[in-house]
């Protein structure tokens, strides 16, 4: 339908980007799931179709008016959104116009239709993503591949497209490394040489510093390290880009040594046995735990700097004080009780980081609180105190703590002990 709309008007509508790229692996790999369309609208360098792709997803939008339709003027972009479940059944198709500077050419010059594509195509990160699939008469189907993604494909290479592509934009170095884990692919040599050179030449000062002139840059960082440690293969990811000395583009301190790994493994063992339900969002947390890795001055400055979330800026600004107060009190503490008065004023998240940067013995500690402690349940209700003559009030909150204490701590075991208990 996209196709025939585009041909009523004159231009020429391409496919491109993932799914192109997700269609040709899906031929030799299997299975294939889009949820994520990018479509090229060529207007013919005619400056009156700047908006084709604007103009494109109006149309369509009144083909299918349950689609929410998204535009972006600054870029002459639109997105089309089909949103019936926000995890399992959405679709979003992006319509972007060729991006070409406007020849004063014959519309039908087919060289220099294809230069505009072609131009398109050259602006992207790398060949396997710079594949373009003709929608529209005549050729459609036809696969514009200028930089020979296709056989990158087949060879399971990264490869860019020109040599300053990671000075331009150091997130391509992440979006390489993305692509390399994922698909079992290698970073193909000259590439990597490109990455370590953007590296070396101070590419992440545009990354890493404060500095409000990059804010796009550094949500695009967010959202690539979002898409990195969400995935299953987020610990070999940051191996790759340790290896490449690309964690500097978070912080230039940033290492992924021994201590870090086993604070991430243990971080995983935390997400397993106390968030089974997922109520914290766990990719944040793997980038708490990164930088909360960092020296405690450039731990805020980093969290900002990412745009992370108020809850999590304020998390990593508190870390200092709270692992503090906790490393000294909790030695010092015998009865469980105690522990659990201590620990109780802080909520699930911070006591991971503050485990995760703890001594075994102390790490232990706040273990038993979350798994036993935290859980201990008076063994008496509001109904039994009422039972027992104390008069219904604030004192039962008092009370009922009484009794979680001394569960705690062994002096009562089951309700007939309870009740002797506070006779
Ligand atoms: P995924 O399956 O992970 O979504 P994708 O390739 O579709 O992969 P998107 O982030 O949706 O990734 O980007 C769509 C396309 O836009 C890419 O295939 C690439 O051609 C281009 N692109 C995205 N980000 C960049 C970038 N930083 N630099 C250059 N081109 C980019």
């Amino acid at each position: 339908i996209a196709s025939q709309e585009a041909e009523k008007r004159g231009w020429h509508l391409y496919l491109v980007g993932g799914a192109v790229r997700d269609l040709l692996l899906a031929k030799t790999a299997g299975s294939l799931m889009i949820k994520d369309i990018d479509l090229v609208v060529d207007g013919f360098h005619k400056s009156a179709d700047v908006g084709a792709g604007v103009e494109l997803a109006k149309a369509l939008q009144q083909l299918y008016p349950a689609a929410r339709l998204e535009i972006h003027g600054a870029f002459q972009t639109a997105a089309l959104l089909w949103h019936k479940d926000p995890e399992l059944d959405s679709l979003w198709v992006d319509i972007a116009t060729a991006r070409t500077e406007f020849y004063p050419y014959p519309a039908a010059n087919p060289e220099v239709e294809a230069s505009s594509i072609r131009q398109d195509l050259y602006r992207r990160d790398f060949t396997i993503n710079a594949i373009a699939l003709r929608l529209t008469s005549p050729r459609s189907g036809e696969l514009l591949d200028f930089f020979g993604g296709l056989l990158d494909l087949q060879a399971k290479q990264i490869r860019v497209l020109y040599a300053n592509s990671f000075i331009e934009d150091p997130t391509r170095i992440y979006r390489g490394v993305r692509f390399a884990v994922r698909f079992g692919f290698e970073i193909e040599p000259q590439t990597e040489e490109f990455i370590r050179y953007a590296i070396n030449s101070g590419v992440y000062d545009r990354t890493s510093q404060e500095n409000t002139k990059t804010p796009a840059l550094q949500t695009r960082l967010k959202t690539e390290l979002k898409h990195i440690l969400e995935a299953p293969y987020w610990k070999s990811a940051l191996q790759l880009l340790d290896n490449l000395g690309a964690l500097q583009c978070i912080h230039p301190t940033l290492k992924l040594d021994g201590s870090l790994l086993r604070q991430l493994r243990l971080l995983e063992r935390c997400l397993r046995r106390f968030d089974a339900e997922q109520t914290l969002i766990h990719w944040q947390m793997r980038l708490e735990a990164l930088i909360a890795h960092l020296a405690p001055e450039y731990r805020v400055k980093v969290a900002k700097n990412l745009q992370l979330q108020e809850d999590s800026i304020l998390r990593l600004k508190n870390l200092v004080q709270s692992f503090s107060q906790v490393i000294e009190c909790l030695p010092t503490l015998q009865r469980p009780s105690q522990i659990v008065q201590l620990l109780r004023q802080y909520d699930l998240p911070i006591l991971i980081l503050i485990a995760l940067q703890s001594p075994r013995s102390l790490r232990h500690q706040i273990w038993e609180y979350l798994t036993v402690w935290a859980n201990v349940q008076p063994l008496l209700n509001g109904n039994d105190l009422k039972k027992l003559g104390y008069k219904p009030g604030p004192l039962y909150r008092q009370i009922l703590d009484d009794v979680v204490a001394a569960t705690l701590d062994g002096v009562i075991k089951d309700r007939t002990e309870a009740e002797e208990f506070l006779a």
